[in-house]
């Protein structure tokens, strides 16, 4: 059965920003039918045998946006709702949030539409080694690196690293980032994302000339980006006071301790009745009055329904694309600063870089050298971020997405058209 189009379609996000920054920014038309495009997108098809012994076909995708300044670089993620146009919108701010942020990759974005709470770990895994090699032709160290997202962890990488190896003979660390540390991942990774958005909320909330601490924080989407992200702010005196998961949240305004709420969600599966706090749904979490929402499930959270109600000062895009451009217009009315996606969220491709550098040169960083490195380069392009934007009298988003793209734009003019 065909599926249903999205409300609040993210391609339609990703393509609506690119549109209006583009003209904002001048950028030559064929530059812009350029970037408007991609490079190649491939549908596969993933046959697995199930656990009952059928047969099942999974529909899989790579998407791959431009590769003007480096190799594509992007997410898997396992999704039953998962579309084309989701991969094509997180393709497309993959290049952006590279290029914002000086690593030296383009933007891809990959998946299987498939549902992983109904799979055992066997079909997980015969899932992930069939689309890796289906996508195999596409993909190599230099080629195309995929990294986990959504639904995906290290494990789905060690497959993927591990099939991709068999295929070609020889053990290929470098062909995917976000995998185990024992086989080639890097110290810090797996916070590099939430640890990355705590850097750019300090950066943020600095600017406001505010301290850190008492901050009351909330956050939707208690994953792996959103629970990293708690545990560090806590760590630098905010006060966590909701936080949620696809099943609904719960809020205590007196604050909630990070590693309490974790211990508790991994005895009983779940947030809810969580000691001393109110259960919420996902809608009402949103709406919560706070100094700092971050958004880390998933895209078009924030809409044109909700905006209007939304009460933090500040909102830190965990997730990728999860304000709509409607919705920007009305948080800016309301005078609501937005670190975007491209920015908040770079801490995990960040480090997948380093991983990347790590696997080639087979000589692995401490830990400490990871986050300062990383922290720098999060800070540099925060203030970057900040200045454009208060010199041009625009969002942040605008600024970030205006200096990523003549970035790109640069790089296809010096490189030329081949042939
Ligand atoms: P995850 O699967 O570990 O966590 C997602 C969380 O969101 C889970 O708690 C899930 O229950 C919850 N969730 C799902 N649907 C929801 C809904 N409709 N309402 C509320 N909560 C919902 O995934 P993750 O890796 O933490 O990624 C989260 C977001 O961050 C995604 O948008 C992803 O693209 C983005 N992101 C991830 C990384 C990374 O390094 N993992 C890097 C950059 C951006």
């Amino acid at each position: 059965m065909p599926k249903k189009p999205k409300i609040n379609n993210p391609w339609q996000t990703a393509l609506t920003q690119f549109n209006n920054v583009s003209k904002l920014m001048n950028l030559p038309e064929d530059i812009h039918q350029m970037l408007k495009n991609f490079s190649r997108i491939l549908t596969v098809s993933v046959p697995v045998r199930m656990d009952n012994g059928t047969i099942a076909s999974f529909e899989g995708f790579r998407v791959q946006h431009c590769s003007a300044r480096g190799p594509y670089k992007g997410g898997i993620r396992y999704h039953p709702e998962l579309t084309l146009e989701d991969l094509k919108a997180l393709a497309m701010e993959m290049t952006w949030k590279c290029s914002l942020t000086d690593v030296p990759f383009g933007g891809a974005k990959g998946g299987v539409v498939c549902d992983p709470k109904k799979l055992s770990p066997g079909e997980l895994e015969r899932i992930t080694r069939r689309y890796t090699y289906a996508i195999q032709p596409i993909i190599g160290t230099d080629m195309d690196i995929p990294a986990p997202d959504v639904n995906t962890n290290e494990q789905t990488m060690a497959w993927m690293m591990d099939t991709y190896s068999m295929n070609k003979g020889f053990c290929s660390p470098g062909i995917v980032t976000g995998k185990p540390l024992n086989i080639g991942g890097s110290l810090g990774r797996a916070d590099a994302t939430g640890l990355g958005i705590a850097y750019t909320t300090a950066s943020a909330i600095r600017q406001n000339k505010k301290p850190l601490k008492n901050q009351k924080v909330v956050i939707q989407g208690y994953g792996n980006v959103g629970s990293a992200a708690g545990k560090f702010l806590e760590e630098m005196g905010c006060r966590i006071v909701a936080v949620s998961n696809s099943t609904g949240g719960i809020y205590n305004p007196g604050g909630l301790s990070h590693n309490t709420v974790m211990a508790y969600y991994r005895e009983n599966g779940s947030f809810k009745h969580f000691p001393r706090a109110e259960n919420i749904t996902n809608a009402e979490l949103l709406e919560l009055p706070c100094d700092i929402l971050i958004p880390a499930a998933m895209g078009s959270q924030i809409t044109k329904e909700n905006a209007g109600r939304i009460r933090a000062k500040l909102i830190v895009e965990g997730a990728n694309g999860p304000t709509t451009p409607e919705a920007d217009e009305i948080l800016s009315l309301k005078k609501i600063t937005i670190v975007p996606d491209i920015l908040a969220n770079a801490g995990g491709v960040i480090v997948s870089y380093f991983e990347w550098v790590q696997d080639a040169q087979s000589y692995f960083w401490c830990k400490n050298e990871v986050n300062v490195k990383l922290r720098m380069l999060l800070e540099r392009s925060f203030n970057d971020v900040y200045l454009f934007a208060q010199k041009n009298k625009c969002s942040l988003r605008t600024s970030a997405m205006m200096l990523a793209i003549k970035k790109v734009a640069d790089a296809i003019a010096v490189r030329g058209l081949y042939p």
